[in-house]
């Protein structure tokens, strides 16, 4: 299931009356409600505008409109829903009660879209990709993030030793306690070290990810360790009830394998991956935005420098291959009833390696995500690597007006969809071959963490 699915399987609310329930305010919301013996936590976060977004056990999502979320804050809050009609307690009643699923934890990534929330939100992001080394304390920045309305915080330790292990369990406690979606991304071998999964488990972590190459070789080459490593450690993040999720890098030949390794991952129950493309930007005088079409969708990629001998290449994919790359991935997902998520790529220099980039892993999560360094400096998902401002000595909301997140917005604004080319749900964030929407590397990007 891909995340359009996760979000367009549940109907927004559509209540035709005024709302008589009572008037949500704005900003972050967190709530616990009991279903089946267990609870079920949902975010609300509600707009300036009335509108929310509604997000379930971290892994489903909703967008309502403002009758809509004025009934869902007056029932989540426990407050009198006398006032509010019989069939719009029910309908919001019964939304309450299906959306989520507690064994799938993995939030969405990508939520705008016109065709399910009408005209565009303009969300704010909502995910940060954390950066952690284990001496400075994260807690600031998860408390910053959370009055950002910010939900979903995922850490990237630079390294998980002894020390490290037990800061970042103290931050997912910490991160539990504010009431975020935590997740982790850390190379596997790191994970195996000692028992911080259990420990990071029983603190309340909702999802481990890990990145793995698409070969046993380039994984080696990457990676630096044997995909055994992977597969032991998605295994016990499975039995400790935290979702698994493989990160994966895409380029050269070895892109075109995803489809024969596809399979075998679901099969030892990996049901989520994030993808992220490492290719070259045309020449300064070709155009990569969505009108130029000179490639031709296909079944599948097909990758000019493949290899005659069947061993992966280390050759960034060109822009226009990352049409059709998308396409094939949206159908790959659908296929397998998996959720694959597209990162925006990663833009090779001349002359660069693509397997060296991988090593610093994507800038952030999806589109709307941000990267905050251990400094607390704020960089965006896309575009140039630059940081936005300081979320430890500036408010959220001048952080959001730099020039750089205005310049993303304005160009998703004109984001559209194009005859030639199939419909993508990545089309709504912007074309997977507009170098507008990729991340250029952190200049020294030397290990996943970035952290040279
Ligand atoms: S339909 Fe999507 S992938 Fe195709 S050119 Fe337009 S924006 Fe790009």
């Amino acid at each position: 299931m891909n995340w359009r699915e996760r979000l367009k399987r549940w109907t927004v609310p559509v209540v035709d009356h005024p709302s008589r329930g009572a008037r949500a305010p704005a900003g972050m919301h967190h709530f616990q409600r009991e279903r089946d013996g267990e609870y079920v936590r949902f975010h609300l976060r509600v707009e300036p505008d009335g509108r929310s977004l509604l997000i379930a056990c971290a892994a489903e999502a909703v967008l309502l409109s403002p009758a809509g979320t004025s009934a869902v804050w007056t029932i989540l809050s426990g407050k009198p829903a006398a006032q509010l009609p019989d069939e719009t307690t029910a309908a919001i009643t019964r939304l309450l009660d299906e959306i989520g699923t507690p064994d799938s934890r993995y939030p969405i990534l990508q939520i705008e879209d016109p065709d399910i929330g009408g005209r565009r939100f303009g969300l704010t992001p909502i995910q940060a990709d954390l950066l952690f080394d284990g001496e400075s304390s994260p807690f600031a920045l998860l408390d910053r993030l959370w009055t950002a309305q910010i939900p979903h915080a995922r850490i990237r330790p630079t390294a998980v030793d002894a020390h490290v292990g037990a800061k970042l369990v103290d931050a997912v406690v910490h991160a539990e306690d504010v009431g975020m979606i935590a997740g982790l991304l850390a190379p596997a071998h790191a994970l195996l070290q000692s028992d911080v999964l259990e420990q990071l488990a029983a603190a309340g972590l909702d999802y481990v990810a890990v990145p793995c190459a698409v070969s046993q070789s380039m994984h080696q080459t990457i990676f630096a360790e044997d995909q055994r490593d992977v597969r032991e450690v998605m295994r016990r993040v499975r039995s400790l009830e935290m979702t698994p999720v493989l990160q994966v890098p895409l380029f050269g030949s070895t892109a075109e394998s995803l489809d024969d390794v596809l399979p075998t991952w679901l099969e030892q129950g990996v049901g989520y991956l994030e993808v992220y493309a490492l290719a070259s930007p045309p020449a300064t005088n070709q155009h990569s935005g969505a009108a130029d079409q000179q490639t031709s969708l296909k079944a599948q990629p097909t990758h000019e420098q493949q290899s005659t001998h069947g061993e992966p290449n280390d050759q960034p994919l060109q822009y226009q291959e990352l049409r059709q790359l998308a396409a094939w991935i949206e159908e790959l997902s659908g296929q397998h009833e998996s959720t694959i998520a597209w990162l925006p790529p990663l833009l090779v220099p001349s002359g660069g390696s693509p397997s060296e980039l991988a090593k610093a892993g994507p800038r952030a999560g999806g589109p709307l995500s941000i990267r905050i360094e251990r400094d607390g400096s704020v960089v965006p998902s896309a575009g140039p690597y630059v940081a936005t401002g300081n979320l430890l000595r500036q408010p959220w909301s001048d952080i959001w007006r730099h020039p750089a997140y205005q310049a993303i917005r304005q160009r998703r604004r004109e984001a559209t969809f194009c005859d030639q080319c199939p419909r993508l749900e990545v089309c709504v964030m912007g074309c997977p071959a507009d170098t507008t929407f990729w991340a250029a590397p952190q200049p020294g990007a030397a290990n996943l963490a970035g952290g040279a």
